[in-house]
């Protein structure tokens, strides 16, 4: 469990975010050991987190980056990774993006249509270039999560249809600029089972299988990120099963010679490490209820407010002996949606208690917003 330095806490201005960097190494260290095969590559989906210091920490793991934006791609870049392990996704590319993918020889462009290959193609023309390629296939997969992070059903604005799949394989091959090298999956987020991750591995097979019958290869398979953390627990489960999913993997891909087995983690990656701690500011007697205001909101972590998500509220310095309440823990921000918790049974709060707000790692800072004119809060680390 991460053990927080009240202490030096007390001294610093709430919210801050708390980043546990001994947790990500670890983390980093069971991604490493667990994925160790030849032709396994791990990418940090960029998303999650762009903060410097864990970005530094990842690179220095010897992972590969997954961006979705031309900003992305820049931070990743300014952050020191080798732009042969950065790859591009993403359901709408910019020109100018592209433009600064293809000018860095970036390893892969992820493609989401066929709008997007020609794109792609003549654009790369225009630059004397060849760009990589793989296919962003929508394999209509439910991998049972909730549905605005649900992203591999088949009517969705995310890859390809697997109706459309041929066509576009057989455009793409025949398009100058283009190298056709991979395919390439994503079935959703936050995905606590191994089961969603087995269905992908036999649907990629019976593709793999069926285009290997008409003599087309893929040197990348690419199966994208989802893996889940555990929010309501994460002091008794700070790293994901890592074994269990990269094995769900090895025992049922099948995978041709020299061909390469992608992955693209986010959030199991940084989730864990990172907390944000709040003061209580007030606590307010309702007519039946009792709300702990604190100085965090939704601006410093939207997931709560935007997917009806929970993380774990836990109080720093607990009373021991004080009886336990029921709290609506519920943030500053003039949105009735700004609230991390209803009737939370916590340890009786007081005006300037700290508060964790466990597994803000991943979409946490990246996502903070100055709405209100709030001013970003800043970051502490445990090294
Ligand atoms: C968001 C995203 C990921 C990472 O998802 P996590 O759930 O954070 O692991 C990977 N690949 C693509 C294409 C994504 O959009």
């Amino acid at each position: 469990m991460t053990n927080f330095p009240l202490e030096e806490f007390k001294a610093l201005r709430t919210p801050f975010y708390y980043y546990d960097i001994e947790l990500l190494r670890k983390t980093l260290d069971e991604i490493n050991i667990h994925s160790n095969y030849d032709n396994y590559h791990v990418h940090y989906a960029i998303k999650a987190n762009v903060n410097a210091v864990i970005l530094e920490e990842i690179r220095k793991a010897g992972l590969g980056v997954d961006c979705v934006s031309g900003g992305e791609i820049e931070a990743a870049l300014n952050a020191g990774f080798d732009a042969q392990k950065i790859v591009f996704a993403g359901v709408g590319k910019s020109d100018w993006e592209i433009e600064l993918g293809l000018q860095h020889n970036i390893a892969c462009f992820n493609v989401e249509s066929i709008e997007e290959l020609s794109v792609i193609n003549s654009i790369a023309h225009k630059m004397g270039k060849t760009a990589r390629v793989a296919l962003r296939v929508n394999p209509n997969i439910d991998a049972h999560t909730h549905h605005y992070i649900t992203t591999g059903l088949a009517e969705n604005k995310f890859g390809i249809n697997l109706e459309a799949l041929d066509n576009v394989i057989d455009l793409a091959l025949n398009m100058e600029n283009i190298k056709l090298q991979g395919l390439h999956f994503h079935i959703g987020s936050q995905i606590t089972i191994n089961e969603p991750f087995k269905i992908l591995c036999d649907k990629i097979n019976e593709l793999t299988a069926k285009y290997a019958a008409k003599g087309v290869t893929f040197k990348t398979i690419n199966v994208g990120g989802g893996l889940g953390i555990d929010y309501e627990n994460p002091s008794q489960n700070p790293i994901p099963d890592f074994k269990g999913y990269f094995n769900t993997f090895h025992e049922n891909i099948k995978l041709g010679d020299n061909q390469e087995l992608h992955f693209e983690l986010g959030r199991s990656v940084v989730g864990q490490c990172g907390s944000l701690i709040s003061r209580v500011l007030y606590v307010k007697h309702g007519t039946s209820k009792k709300f702990a205001i604190i100085d965090a909101g939704f601006t410093e972590l939207i997931r709560p407010a935007l997917y009806q998500a929970h993380h774990a509220i836990t109080p720093i310095a607990p009373r021991v002996d004080a009886p336990l309440t029921k709290y609506d823990v519920v943030g500053p921000i003039c949105e009735s949606s700004d609230c991390f918790g209803e009737d939370e049974l916590l340890p009786q709060l007081e005006r300037g208690d700290f508060i964790a707000i466990q597994s803000a790692g991943a979409y946490g800072e990246i996502m903070a917003s100055q709405y209100n004119c709030r001013r970003l809060p800043m970051s502490i680390y445990k090294r």
